[in-house]
């Protein structure tokens, strides 16, 4: 998944944009763009195959003035990696920009009845049909920016993270998601909006995260107004990020992988924070409190995840048939979501996450939830879709994770599981009360937390 950006206020929106670009750059990518619009009321884009530094040279001698923008790290999947499939696209009277992160599905029917209609096309992306559309709507319908976005939208299948612009309203710009994740940090007349938090923290820590269907209409000055696509108003709910920059950057470290690998003994203590009560032999998880009784008759646990967490899930099945003795299958959730797998309502689904954004997990979820069953999350980003999306769940509290090799993550993930298998065999009496007992002890004083006065020990559980 690649990166978003934007701005809007009085500050200059280049170098917001630039260093929001440079904090995502460890999505991977393979071009990047910006699109300004400067108060002359010229729409400047500027896009490059390559790195951001590339981009950066290239608009160097150009003008990069202005205090509303947007900016984009692609990750192609219509069209090759290339100067002019990168993002943003232009509409075709080239007054509206977008910059777009996923994949638009139904792209190629909308583009034929696009070219019927007199559209001409420059590059080979989904993408650039959607502005197409978006403005084709706005002129026909006579709407505006926002309710032309909307019904755009709702022609649309696939999965989208958004930010439109206009040439002509200087004062707003259009935000919508369904599948890739979107945040919109409110400062003092001005809104930022990524595609996740660290872009925004250093500016402000009021932040609203959409949710799937939903478009914002960011206006200078005004308050921040968000939509379904049912076109109807929902209150913003503003959330206070709880990272700080110095968690998202290098600490030192000449990578963010190996400062995550040395980071782990702290995010291992944080995953078991609060929850283990080593001189009891006590394991409680809020999240499965709550399900107990479903847990201790769950005739079968299904972990769906995809990646690492999937690999995650299949130590979890160690764990939970070992400990347990729960039959478990561990699934990825790309396939799950596209077959018709049996579920059944007494049926535990563990989906696990790192970002808590996985969109295959998600859709994964929403197909276990219309089947009845049990939905237990475990994400490490606080409030994200999966940790809504699912019925109970439990933090892995590794911290931000940038590196794309997951490694604090995945260890934190599996503390969880450990815990959470270790809680239901307790619950479930599959354990014998001496397997519980502490086999070595070594005192960790700063793990007293949590309503547990916990002297660190090993559980002893073989
Ligand atoms: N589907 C779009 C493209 O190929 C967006 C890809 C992305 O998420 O970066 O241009």
């Amino acid at each position: 998944m690649c990166g978003i950006v934007g701005y809007i206020g009085n500050r200059e929106v280049y170098p917001i944009l630039i260093k929001g670009l440079r904090r995502l750059e460890y999505r991977g990518y393979d071009s990047a763009g910006v699109a300004l619009l400067n108060k002359k009321g010229d729409l400047n884009v500027y896009k490059r195959k390559g790195k951001v530094s590339e981009l950066e040279a290239f608009a160097s001698a150009s003008d990069t003035t202005g205090n509303m923008g947007i900016g984009h790290t692609r990750w192609a999947t219509h069209g090759e990696p290339n100067d002019v499939n990168s993002h943003p696209h232009y509409s075709q009277t080239k007054d509206l920009v977008i910059i777009h992160n996923g994949i638009i599905e139904n792209y190629s029917a909308i583009k034929e009845g696009l070219k019927k209609r007199g559209h001409t096309f420059l590059s080979q992306t989904d993408t650039e049909v959607l502005i197409h559309l978006i403005e084709d709507i706005k002129q026909h319908e006579n709407m505006k920016l926002g309710h032309a976005v909307l019904a755009a939208l709702n022609q649309v299948i696939g999965a989208y993270s958004i930010v439109v612009m206009d040439k002509n309203d200087p004062n707003t710009l259009v935000a919508a998601k369904k599948g890739s994740p979107m945040v919109i940090g409110i400062g003092t007349d001005e809104f930022f909006i990524a595609s996740d938090a660290s872009p925004i923290v250093e500016f402000t820590k009021n932040v609203v995260y959409l949710e799937d269907e939903q478009v914002a209409i960011i206006r200078r000055g005004e308050e921040l107004k968000i939509r379904n696509l049912k076109d109807k108003e929902i209150t913003p709910y503003v959330q206070k990020l709880t990272i700080e920059l110095e968690a998202i950057e290098k600490g030192g470290y000449d990578h963010f992988m190996l400062k995550e690998i040395y980071e782990q003994p702290r995010s291992v203590k944080d995953s078991m924070r609060g929850r283990l009560n080593a001189e009891k032999g006590e394991v409680k998880l809020g999240g499965i409190v709550e399900h107990e009784a479903k847990f201790k008759n769950a005739k079968r646990i299904v972990f769906i995840a995809c990646g690492t967490s999937w690999h995650a899930g299949l130590v979890g099945e160690y764990l939970f048939e070992e400990f347990a003795r729960i039959p478990v299958e561990v699934e990825y959730a790309s396939e799950f979501r596209y077959r018709n797998p049996v579920i059944y309502p007494d049926d535990i689904i563990i989906a696990i996450s790192q970002s808590g954004e996985t969109a295959d997990t998600l859709a994964a979820i929403e197909l276990a939830k219309s089947k009845g069953a049990t939905i237990v999350g475990v994400c490490n980003v606080v409030g994200s879709s999966i940790a809504r999306a699912t019925h109970a769940g439990s933090y892995t509290h590794a911290g931000p994770e940038i590196g794309v090799a997951s490694t604090k993550a995945f260890t934190a993930q599996v503390t969880v599981l450990t815990l959470m298998a270790l809680h239901v065999a307790r619950l479930r009496g599959t354990m014998a009360e001496s397997r519980f007992i502490f086999r070595k002890r070594i005192y960790f004083p700063c793990c007293i937390r949590g309503g547990f006065k916990i002297k660190r020990d090993f559980l002893h559980t073989r």
